[in-house]
C-alpha cells in the first residue's frame, strides 16, 4: 500500500563524540550555503551534535531549514541524574528530535528495550519525536534471527509508547548492528525487508493510516555513493548517517543525491 500522503525524506546526522565549536559553526555555515533551494527542497535535514554543542549548532542553524536533536535522552523529566540530559532541556535547545536506543547506547550503557520504549515516551511527552534505532547483530543476521529481533525491538516499543495518535510523530531507524561504521553497507534489498518487515509489524498494531505515516530511515555505512539506490526502495524513508555526517560536503552530497532519488 502506498502512503496517502508521501513520506517526505528525512536525512539526519549522528556527529556521535566528535567535532568541537569551531568545527561545528564551520560544518552549519556550509550546511546552511547547500540547503533551502530547490535541490534540497524534497527532503527534510536533521543534525544531531553531542549535547555540549547543541548551542553552538542551534546558534549556527536557526533560522535556516534545518533541525537539530540530541544523541539521547534520560527516561524520567528531571532529578539526580549526574551527566545525563532531561527532555526538556532538548527542548529548550530548541530541538524538536532526539535519537533513542541507538546500538552504542545499548551496547555501552546497557540500555534494554524497555528503557528505550521509556525514553521515547518521556521525549514525546515533552514535544520530542523520537528516531528510535533498531537492528540485528551480524551473530543474529547468522542465525537467521533479524525479523525476530527487529519484532522484539518494535513491540517493546510501541508497547511502552501506548497511544502514539496524539503528539509528536514517531521516526524509526533501521541499524543493522554489523552495517555500522564498518563499509558494509545492507543492500537495498535487504535493508527493504527490514523496512517491509517494520511497516508490516506497524500496520498490524496501529492500523494502515498510522504505519503508512511513520519514516523508517535506514543507518549503517549510508555514503553519497549508495543513498540514491537505498531511497527508491519502498519503505526506505531517508538516513541516520553516521561518519559520512562529518563532513558537510558529503553529508550535502547525500542530502542532495537523495533529494533527487526522492524527489
Ligand atoms: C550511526 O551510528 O547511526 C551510523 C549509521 O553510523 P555510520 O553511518 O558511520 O555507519
Amino acid at each position: 500500500m502506498s502512503p496517502a500522503v508521501p513520506r517526505r525524506p528525512l536525512i539526519a546526522a549522528n556527529w556521535k563524540m566528535n567535532k568541537l565549536r569551531a568545527d561545528a559553526e564551520s560544518f552549519c555555515r556550509a550546511l546552511r550555503a547547500g540547503t533551502g533551494g530547490d535541490e534540497t527542497a524534497a527532503v527534510d535535514v536533521l543534525v544531531c551534535p553531542p549535547t555540549i554543542l547543541l548551542g553552538t549548532v542551534a546558534a549556527g542553524l536557526g533560522g535556516s531549514v534545518v533541525e537539530w536533536g540530541g544523541q539521547d535522552v534520560h527516561a524520567e523529566p528531571s532529578g539526580a541524574y549526574t551527566g545525563d540530559v532531561a527532555a526538556v532541556q532538548l527542548a529548550d535547545f530548541g530541538c524538536r528530535w532526539v535519537l533513542c536506543g541507538h546500538s552504542e547506547r545499548r551496547r555501552d550503557h546497557h540500555e534494554d528495550d524497555a528503557l528505550v520504549a521509556r525514553k521515547a515516551a518521556t521525549a514525546r511527552a515533552h514535544g520530542l519525536e523520537p528516531v528510535v534505532c533498531v537492528g540485528e547483530s551480524q551473530q543474529e543476521r547468522r542465525a537467521g534471527a533479524t525479523f525476530e529481533v527487529l519484532g522484539r525491538q518494535l513491540d517493546a516499543l510501541l508497547d511502552g509508547l501506548g497511544d502514539v495518535e496524539e503528539g509528536p510523530g514517531l521516526t524509526l531507524a533501521y541499524e543493522p548492528i554489523w552495517a555500522i561504521g564498518t563499509g558494509d553497507t545492507a543492500t537495498p534489498t535487504m535493508a527493504q525487508e527490514a523496512h517491509a518487515f517494520l511497516r508490516r509489524r506497524l500496520t498490524e498494531r496501529l492500523g494502515d493510516e498510522r504505519a503508512e505515516a511513520i519514516r523508517l530511515l535506514y543507518g549503517g555505512s549510508a555514503k553519497p555513493g549508495n543513498v540514491a539506490e537505498l531511497i527508491v526502495e519502498a519503505d526506505i524513508d531517508g538516513f541516520l548517517v553516521g561518519g559520512a555526517s562529518l563532513d558537510a560536503d558529503d553529508f550535502l552530497a547525500i542530502i542532495s543525491s537523495s533529494a533527487a532519488a526522492a524527489g
